[in-house]
């Protein structure tokens, strides 16, 4: 997998250190995870909170370098939860959930970092801003986050060209002077770093089919 993403990297003209692999654990057991680490693996994707406070917090005292982003849509009741195990969440949706991580980071005393989700392919049943509400959230976000904002975030939709909403998405994180873009899950995660994604989602290209 590593080999692949800077392959695809130098493919693009980029270095492969500015690719980073997120490694989607979600329903895959603890040691699978601690598989992952042993062989080097330190960021590592969840959709659920509740499944991922149940296996990651216990693994950061022998492992530090570990790195937890939450990557699924966030209900605002977890979102206390979310601001207290993740370190970067990446599903900032909507401005009652930007309201309920500004008030849990005040009470938890830490920010994780954020990344706004845009639902580039408006599917009624997938999270995300929608496209044409994103310039305006974004700008919202800055000026409530500042600094914690660095990235934007899609999941195009299955079936489709992602090529064109990985060149949207980054032209928006460009035309906000945002550095960070998730784009790119096992089936696609080469055309995503051709267009320019800092982070890589994947879980069945790494881990192998999710039990069900
Ligand atoms: C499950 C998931 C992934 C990983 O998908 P794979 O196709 O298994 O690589 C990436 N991003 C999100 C938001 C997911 O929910």
């Amino acid at each position: 997998m590593r080999a692949r993403i800077a392959a695809a990297a130098r493919a693009a003209g980029r270095a492969p250190d500015t690719v980073t692999l997120v490694a989607v654990s979600k329903t895959q057991p603890a040691e699978a995870v601690l598989a992952a680490l042993a062989a080097g693996q330190t960021v590592f994707g969840e959709n659920r909170v509740q499944e991922a406070t149940q296996k990651f917090p216990a693994l950061r005292p022998a492992h530090p370098a570990l790195r937890l982003h939450l990557i699924g849509g966030l209900q605002t009741n977890k979102a206390r939860e979310a601001v207290r195990i993740a370190d970067v969440i990446e599903s900032l949706d909507r401005p009652r959930l930007a309201d309920a991580i500004a008030d849990a980071a005040a009470r938890e005393g830490r920010m994780p970092r954020l990344f706004i989700e845009v639902n580039t392919g408006a599917e009624p049943q997938k999270s995300g801003i929608p496209r044409e509400a994103a310039d305006a959230f974004i700008d919202a976000c800055q000026t409530r986050f500042g600094a914690a904002l660095t990235g934007l975030m899609c999941v195009p939709p299955a079936g489709e060209d992602p090529a064109p909403h990985f060149a949207w998405l980054a032209a928006r994180a460009a035309r906000h002077g945002l550095p960070d873009l998730s784009m790119g899950m096992s089936a696609d995660f080469e055309t995503a770093i051709a267009h320019g994604a800092t982070f890589v989602r994947v879980g069945t290209a790494i881990f192998g089919h999710r039990p069900v």
